[in-house]
């Protein structure tokens, strides 16, 4: 079947002016449409056989129709999205501009909270998912972009639950701190929509870790090496810094209208040392600090007066966004001050110019000055910077770039400075004007901008998801049907050293609301007995109970006991060996955070083993006690890292333990070494997962999860009740085939031909 890919954004790559009461359409530029271009043109798209581009035109159906024919070439097809206007104000100028946009730059203050503009927002990825779904088929995968459009993803899954997913946010994530500033539904529509995604990308670890951080504390799923299991399915996030097109940049400098332009500016300015910066219109590009800290150049380096231009151009952008319309005034002050107070007639300090550039313009100005003074207060990446180091293949220029960018974390030999503090500014401008070309150090930027450039970006994001989705297939939830049945009761059958691994609690007995008190019904104990009393069998009950409680209730049971996750072991009647040294030193620690929260959340506990400490919640009010849970597990990591403790969130409950103290560790280094041919794991939680991951790959191995969530395991069941009747079903089989049955069963046979001989 035909691989096809879906693009979208919330704008289509295109713009349609009226001029003359006549339709004019042109390709838009921007960032994500020259990525997307790039990598479409490139050989890395070739597995693609269609490509389509969703997003909205921002013009009425019919004046759509009057425009598709005469739509710029490209290498895919349109695929408009028709939303009304009122609504689309309040989703894209109101939610997703006023709101969203300010808080995930830190500028909380800035944001608005408004329930219209959160409901339009809604409606337009409504509007996208309806436009979608009606084209899309199984086996397509779609590629969403930006913050536009985070609810888009989980809306699509629902209608197609197999479709492949990504997602590709294009400005920063905050961290929680933030995000939670957001209502609470918000934060939970938000989080979830963009788990509908298989692949989540971002431009930087920090973005992505701030985005795993408020997936655990808001909707409660951990991670495991950037991969979460959601649901029924893998999620994974990952860093994808997005690129530009080196080679295009690079070799601008030797296009002869680049060059003429280049030397233009030279005799405009003779003599003088040139600063560049340009930006959309937008209150996080920093720029009146940037003002400032050039005139605090200027004031403390006299000399330089009249020997330095600064050259700033403003795109104009958003300007019927109040806060826009303010920036703009206040820059324009701010720049009339400095001409006005430092210059004189025969010096501008800055030449300032509101309007976009042609990319000629761009490139002559990029390659002419001497420092490119980039100094936003928070850019998701920022390709301005990207774009000088790629240009200047004279290997000369200063790159000063605030540390508050994407771009800074890949462009580390570029002079790294705080946006907010003028007197940084200041100081960098002048060493970058101080700075022999030997230091300049673009060869070392100009390498890495080469290396991962546009194409290797999308290349890799696209890559990825394909791999996300074959490591899902390993990890897809997947009910035992009677042909895995039978199966598995072949590979017993025809066994003669079986392993048996099974966890107690969520997995053989349902969970108790007071798990001290937990009496083991006979009926568990009659199958771990019928089990285990087959010479063929091990059957080890690998549970994070306490070694008292699992002796007092299968210390006369033929069954090797587990305690505390795999700290202690004890063979069928033998006595308890340690696994793992005990150490006490930093109980007394977490059980003062721990009580901490008992106080608050009520009807919570500590309960205290030899080898971790557990604090339960089961009998607690869920909703209420949410957050609570996440805040223990932040504020125990904080120890655990440098006492050498993991913590695990189990089942309505949050464990603290020695490392080593695992089912996976156990399994691996004392179980395992046995000379299996059939093995049989079953367990409920987080704790048992370390057990499959060990069992992972092993064919004569069923491992099976209890419960409806993704996991390491090859099978899931949804009960400890059909867990019992399954392994109640294998003691059966062999019954059916042991001598004496078979023997029976062909006397049964034989009898009534006798009687009717
Ligand atoms: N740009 C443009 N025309 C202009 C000025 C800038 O097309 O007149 C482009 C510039 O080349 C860069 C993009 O706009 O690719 C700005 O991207 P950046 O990540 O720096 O900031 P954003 O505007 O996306 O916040």
């Amino acid at each position: 079947m035909a691989k096809r890919l879906f693009i979208v954004s919330n704008r289509l790559p295109i713009q349609i002016e009226k001029n003359n009461d006549k339709l004019d359409t042109r390709l838009s530029s921007g960032g994500l449409v020259s990525a997307i271009n790039s990598y479409l043109g490139s050989d890395v798209s070739a597995s693609y056989d269609a490509v389509y581009w969703a997003g909205m035109p921002c013009c009425k159906p019919a004046e759509w129709d009057e425009v598709v024919a005469a739509l710029p070439g490209s290498d895919f097809t349109y695929l408009p999205v028709f939303f009304d206007k009122k609504n689309y104000e309040r989703y894209y100028n109101g939610f997703s501009n006023s709101s969203v946009w300010p808080l995930f730059h830190y500028f909380p203050s800035f944001a608005e909270y408004d329930r219209d503009n959160y409901s339009s927002y809604q409606k337009a990825n409504a509007a996208f998912a309806d436009a979608l779904s009606a084209q899309l088929r199984p086996g397509d995968v779609v590629w969403i972009h930006d913050y536009h459009l985070m609810p888009l993803a989980a809306m699509l899954r629902q209608v197609m639950p197999g479709l492949t997913i990504g997602f590709f946010l294009h400005i920063p994530f905050p961290c929680f701190e933030v995000f939670r500033l957001l209502p609470k539904q918000w934060q939970h529509d938000i989080l979830s929509g963009i788990l509908g995604a298989d692949l989540v990308g971002f431009h930087t670890i920090d973005y992505a870790t701030h985005f795993l951080k408020c997936v655990e504390m808001v909707l409660g799923y951990e991670n495991d090496m950037h991969i979460i299991r959601y649901q029924d399915r893998l999620v994974k996030a990952d860093v994808f810094p997005i690129s530009i097109d080196f080679a295009k940049f690079n070799n601008a400098f030797d296009d002869q209208r680049v060059a003429d332009m280049r030397n233009d500016l030279k005799k405009r300015f003779p003599g003088k040392r040139l600063i560049f910066s340009v930006d959309r219109l937008d209150y996080t590009k920093g720029v009146s600090h940037r003002v400032e800290g050039y005139r605090r150049f200027l004031e403390r380096n006299p000399e330089y007066r009249e020997q330095v231009v600064f050259v700033m151009v403003i795109v104009p952008s958003r300007e019927y966004i109040p806060k826009y319309a303010e920036r703009k005034k206040l820059i324009d002050e701010l720049i009339g001050n400095v001409n006005s107070k430092i210059g004189t007639l025969h010096w501008q300090p800055v030449i300032y110019q509101y309007s976009s550039l042609t990319f000629e313009e761009m490139l002559a100005l990029y390659t002419a000055c001497d420092i490119a003074l980039i100094t936003p207060l928070r850019d998701g990446m920022n390709l301005v910077a990207k774009e000088f180091v790629a240009s200047r293949k004279d290997k000369r220029g200063v790159l000063l770039l605030s540390e508050m960018t994407g771009a800074a974390r890949e462009l580390t030999s570029a002079i790294h400075l705080n946006p907010n503090d003028v007197e940084e500014i200041a100081a960098n401008i002048l060493l970058g004007f101080e700075m022999p070309a030997a230091e300049q150090r673009m060869e070392a930027m100009q390498a890495r901008i080469s290396n991962y450039n546009v194409n290797t970006w999308a290349a890799d994001f696209t890559a990825q998801l394909d791999i996300v989705k074959t490591k899902q297939k390993e990890f897809q939830v997947r009910f035992i049907d009677t042909r895995d049945q039978r199966k598995m009761v072949s590979g017993y059958l025809a066994a003669k050293k079986r392993l048996f691994l099974l966890d107690y609690d969520g997995t053989l007995a349902d969970f108790s609301n007071s798990p001290e008190k937990v009496k083991p019904g006979g009926h568990v104990r009659g199958l771990l007995s019928a089990l285990a009393q087959d010479p063929f069998n091990e059957v080890y009950l690998v549970s994070g109970r306490k070694g008292e409680f699992l002796e007092k209730w299968f210390g006369d049971l033929p069954v090797h006991l587990v305690s505390e996750h795999g700290a202690k072991i004890r063979m069928a009647n033998g006595h308890w060996q340690t696994l793992v040294q005990p150490r006490n030193e930093w109980k007394p620690q977490v059980m003062g955070v721990m009580e901490q929260y008992v106080k608050r959340c009520a009807n919570t506990f500590v309960e205290e083993k030899d080898y971790c400490m557990v604090w339960h919640y089961r009998k607690a009010d869920s909703e209420q006690v949410k957050l609570r849970v996440r805040e223990l597990v932040a504020e125990l990591q904080e120890y655990a890292r440098s006492l050498g403790l993991q913590v695990v969130m189990g089942s309505k409950i949050v464990e603290v333990r020695v490392t080593g103290a695992d089912k996976g560790t156990i399994t691996r280094n004392h179980i395992l070494p046995g000379k299996w041919d059939f093995i049989f794991a079953a367990g409920d939680d987080k704790t048992d997962e370390d057990m499959f991951r060990v069992l992972c790959g092993i064919t004569y191995a069923f491992t099976v999860k209890i419960g409806p969530e993704a996991s390491f395991a090859r099978y899931n069941l949804l009960t400890p009740l059909s867990l019992v009747s399954l392994l109640e079903s294998l003691v059966r089989s062999a019954d059916d085939h042991s001598p004496v049955t078979q023997m029976r069963h062909t006397l049964q046979e034989e009898e009534p031909s006798a009687n009717n001989a």
